[in-house]
C-alpha cells in the first residue's frame, strides 16, 4: 500500500529532530483499521490484507518515501520544566496531503526506543493504544479538533507495566505534532534564530495567512490563544477532562492530543480528577481554563526571543495577548454554553445563569441528604432539552435536588424571553449535547475484554461513540453513567 509521503518536516526543519526506527515487533496483527479516516485521507488500502496492514503499521516493512525521524521539545510537567522530553516512544514516519491538500503526520506510538527515550521502552500496551483509539475518534465525531487513529496493530511482544500487556501500536495522525514544548526546547537550548525557524515553519504549515503580519510571530501566539480557548471550552462542554496538559502536550495545531489518563466526567464535580498522578488536582475538571492560561503564558515566553527580534516594542503586545486569556476564554465558553441551554441571544445575566448551573450539577442528588455526588453531566443536557419538548420524565429521573430545581425555573424564565419555537430549539440542542460518549466503565470493560482477546465490545462501542447525537433504542445502555456506589474511576499515563 502506497501512502504517498512528502516529508516537509524533515526536509526544512534539519537540527529540529533527530533519525530513529521502529524496534521488530515478533508477530503483527492488525487490531483495528479506520478505513473512515483512510478514505477522508485518501489512502487506498485495496490489495493491501490485514497482515501487510499490521506490518506497515508496525513499523516493520518501511516505505522508501517514509522518513522516520524522532522530534525534539521540551516541557513544563506538572509545573516544572524539563528542557528535554522528546519523541520517547513515537516515530514520525512522515506527512501525507490529503485529497483536499491538507497535510497530515502520519506517527507510530509505540514502536520502540528513539534516541530520546531516556529509561523508557519505547513500547506501549495494547489498553492505552485502544483508549486512544476509541477516545479520539470519539472527539473527532462530537466535533472537537483532535489527532485521529488510523490503525493499531498488537505486536506479538510482551510491555512490562506494574504487570506484563500485550503490546501495541498506535498509528496516530495529526495535522502536525508541534506543540508548545517544541518551542521551549528551541527557546531553551538555542535562542531566538531556532525559534523564528520553528515559528516560520508553523505558519506556513498551518496558518500561511499570518506570514505577512506585521509581526508573525505576534500573530503566531494570537492565533494559537484563540485555537487552544476554543479547545478548552469544547472540552469543558462535554465534561472532558484532559489529564495531563503539561507544555509538551499542547498541540499548536489546536488539536487535542496525547490521550493519556483522560476521562469524561459523570456524577458532575467540578473539582473531578481522573489522572492517578495528579495527586494535586492541577490538571482537575474545573481547571483546565486556568492551566490553559499558563500553557499560553509558557508559550509566550518561548516566542519572545522572535517576537522581540522582529521589534521590540511587540512583546508589550504579546504580554496583553495572555492578560486577556480569561476574557477571551470566558466569551468563547459563554457562547458554548449558550448552545447547550439553547439560548440564542446574549444577555447580560448569561454569566450569572451559567455559574449557577455548574454549583447546582454539583449538588447532590435527590433531598440533598445522601453522598455528594452529583447530576450525570452528559444526561442533564439531554433531559433540559426533553423538557422543551415537554417530557419531563428524563430530567425527573435524574432525580434533581433543591438547587437543580431552582435553577431549573430559572432556565425556563431566562427562555421565556427567546423568540423561536420549542422544538426547533430542542433539536438544535440534541445536535451540540452528545447522548453517548466514551463512558469511562464502558472503556475499561471494552479495554478489559480486548486485552484478554475480545475486540467485540471495543469494536461495538467504537460504533457508539461515533454516533454521538441521535438516540437508539438498542443503545439504550450505553448512555448510562455507572452505578453510583463504583469505585472511583482512576487513570494511569503511562502507555
Ligand atoms: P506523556 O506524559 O505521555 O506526554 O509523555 C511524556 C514524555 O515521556 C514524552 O517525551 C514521551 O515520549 C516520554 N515517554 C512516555 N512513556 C514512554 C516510554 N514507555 N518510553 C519512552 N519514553 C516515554
Ligand atoms: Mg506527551
Amino acid at each position: 500500500m502506497k501512502l504517498g509521503f512528502d516529508n516537509s518536516f524533515h526536509r526544512e526543519m534539519a537540527g529540529f529532530y533527530t533519525p530513529a526506527e521502529a524496534a521488530p515487533a515478533s508477530a503483527p496483527a492488525l487490531l483495528a483499521f479506520n478505513d473512515l479516516l483512510a478514505a477522508r485521507l485518501g489512502i487506498d488500502r485495496a490489495g493491501a490484507d490485514d497482515a501487510a496492514l499490521a506490518r506497515l503499521f508496525a513499523g516493520q516493512d518501511m516505505p522508501d518515501d517514509a522518513a522516520p525521524i524522532a522530534l525534539a521539545y521540551a516541557g513544563h510537567q506538572f509545573g516544572h520544566f524539563t528542557p528535554q522530553l522528546g519523541d520517547g516512544r513515537a516515530l514520525l514516519l512522515g506527512e501525507i496531503i490529503a485529497p483536499d491538500g491538507a497535510r497530515f503526520d502520519v506517527q507510530l506510538k509505540g514502536s520502540g526506543p528513539t534516541p530520546f527515550s531516556r529509561n523508557g521502552d519505547g513500547k506501549a500496551a495494547i489498553g492505552p493504544v485502544l483508549r486512544e483509539y476509541l477516545v479520539s475518534e470519539a472527539m473527532a465525531a462530537l466535533g472537537v479538533p483532535t489527532t485521529r487513529a488510523l490503525a493499531a496493530v498488537a505486536t506479538g511482544d510482551r510491555v512490562q507495566r506494574e504487570r506484563g500487556h500485550p503490546g501495541a501500536i498506535l498509528t496516530r495522525i495529526a495535522s502536525s505534532h508541534i506543540r508548545v514544548g517544541s518551542f521551549q526546547f528551541f527557546a531553551a537550548h538555542f535562542g531566538a534564530g531556532h525559534v523564528e525557524r520553528l515559528s516560520r515553519y508553523s505558519i506556513a504549515r498551518h496558518f500561511p495567512e499570518l506570514a505577512d503580519s506585521a509581526n508573525p510571530h505576534l500573530a503566531l501566539l494570537d492565533w494559537v490563544i484563540g485555537l487552544q480557548c476554543a479547545l478548552v471550552a469544547s472540552w469543558l462542554g462535554l465534561g472532558f477532562v484532559h489529564g495531563v496538559m503539561n507544555t509538551d502536550n499542547v498541540a499548536i495545531s489546536g488539536e487535542t492530543i496525547d490521550y493519556g489518563p483522560c476521562a469524561f466526567v459523570d456524577h458532575f464535580a467540578v473539582n473531578r480528577v481522573f489522572s492517578s498522578i495528579d495527586a494535586q488536582g492541577r490538571y482537575a475538571y474545573g481547571r483546565q481554563p486556568q492551566i490553559l492560561h499558563w500553557n499560553m503564558a509558557r508559550f509566550a515566553e518561548a516566542l519572545l526571543p522572535a517576537i522581540h527580534a522582529v521589534d521590540p516594542a511587540d512583546v508589550e503586545g504579546a504580554k496583553a495577548l495572555v492578560e486577556a486569556i480569561p476574557d477571551r476564554f470566558r466569551a468563547g465558553w459563554h457562547e458554548q454554553m449558550r448552545a447547550k441551554l439553547g439560548l440564542s441571544a446574549e444577555e447580560n445575566g448569561d454569566a450569572a445563569l451559567i455559574d449557577a448551573l455548574f454549583a447546582a450539577l454539583e449538588a447532590p442528588v435527590g433531598d440533598g441528604g445522601g453522598e455528594g455526588e452529583g447530576t450525570d453531566f452528559t444526561l442533564f443536557f439531554r433531559a433540559l432539552a426533553a423538557d422543551l419538548r415537554g417530557d419531563p420524565g428524563p430530567l425527573a429521573a435524574l432525580s434533581p435536588g433543591e438547587a437543580l430545581t431552582r435553577w431549573h425555573g430559572e432556565w425556563r424564565a431566562r427562555l421565556a424571553r427567546e423568540s423561536g419555537d420549542e422544538a426547533a430549539r430542542a433539536a438544535a440542542m440534541d445536535r451540540v449535547n452528545p447522548l453517548y460518549i466514551p463512558r469511562n466503565h464502558q472503556v475499561e470493560a471494552a479495554l478489559a475484554a480486548a486485552e484478554a482477546g475480545d475486540m467485540a465490545p471495543w469494536v461495538a462501542l467504537l460504533d457508539v461513540v461515533r454516533h454521538p447525537y441521535e438516540a437508539r433504542a438498542p443503545w439504550a445502555d450505553y448512555a448510562l453513567p455507572p452505578p453510583r456506589d463504583a469505585a472511583p474511576y482512576r487513570t494511569f499515563c503511562g502507555t
